[in-house]
């Protein structure tokens, strides 16, 4: 484990959610596999390659696909190096699959040098995506941090994973490139409609579920639709 390096274990069923905070940006990333099979998910793998790297071989798994929440350099810094140490599928949603081409402020601001890589995947709404032997992780698409941000809903275990979009007690910035506070709005609305007991997973700071972010439902009350 890279120093710095702080880690929880979950278990929700046969699901194994491995959730490890990395430094600079304290990013949430997570190694999610099924007791009884050898294939994971790693969702956002930030700037944690070697934490993962050692985490995956200690469990004996293998990593199959990497799915970013969205582009964010702070999110995706290190796809390059786990696709090539783990050869696992390298997937985003359309809409964002482009700024992993691009440097942002982030990347300039901490000296990162971001080598442009193409997704093997690029994700769709409800999309499915099938994990060990029953586990399915649905796309959801939660556009307003920036265009193409998605959640991952298990809804077998009734897990979410919400990258910058939902975190306890707030939801990610909507004033850079590809925000819309309108959009964030409509998808904060929609993760409302998640069972209150929905366990959820940002991509920074601490767990919460559905139940405890009431303010979610004064965002619904406000609206004119
Ligand atoms: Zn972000
Ligand atoms: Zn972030």
């Amino acid at each position: 484990m890279s120093a710095g390096t702080q880690r929880r274990s979950i278990r929700k069923g046969t699901l194994r959610i491995e959730a490890l905070v990395v430094p600079p940006f304290s990013n949430n990333v997570y190694i999610l596999y099924e007791d009884g099979a050898d294939d994971a998910f790693l969702i956002d793998v930030a700037m944690g390659s070697r934490a993962i790297l050692g985490r995956v071989k200690e469990l004996r798994v293998k990593p199959s696909l990497i799915i970013n929440t969205h582009g964010h350099t702070d999110h995706t810094a290190e796809d390059r190096i786990l696709r090539d140490e783990t050869r696992a599928k390298l997937a985003i949603h359309e809409l964002d699959a482009y700024r992993l081409a691009l440097e942002d402020e982030a990347s300039i601001e901490l000296g990162i040098v971001k080598e442009p890589i193409e997704p093997d995947i690029q994700l769709v709404s409800d999309q499915e995506l099938k994990l060990g032997n029953k586990t399915i992780l649905r796309v959801i698409h939660t556009p307003g941090h920036t265009e193409g941000s998605i959640c991952l809903y298990c809804k077998e275990e009734n897990q979410l994973f919400t990258g910058d979009t939902l975190f306890q007690n707030g939801y990610g910035r909507v004033d850079g490139l590809g925000s819309d506070s309108e959009a964030m709005k409509g998808s904060l609305k929609k993760l409302l409609e998640f069972p209150p007991s929905t366990d959820v997973y940002p991509g920074h700071g601490g767990f919460t579920t559905i139940h405890s972010e009431m303010w979610l439902k004064e965002i619904n009350s406000d609206s004119s639709e």
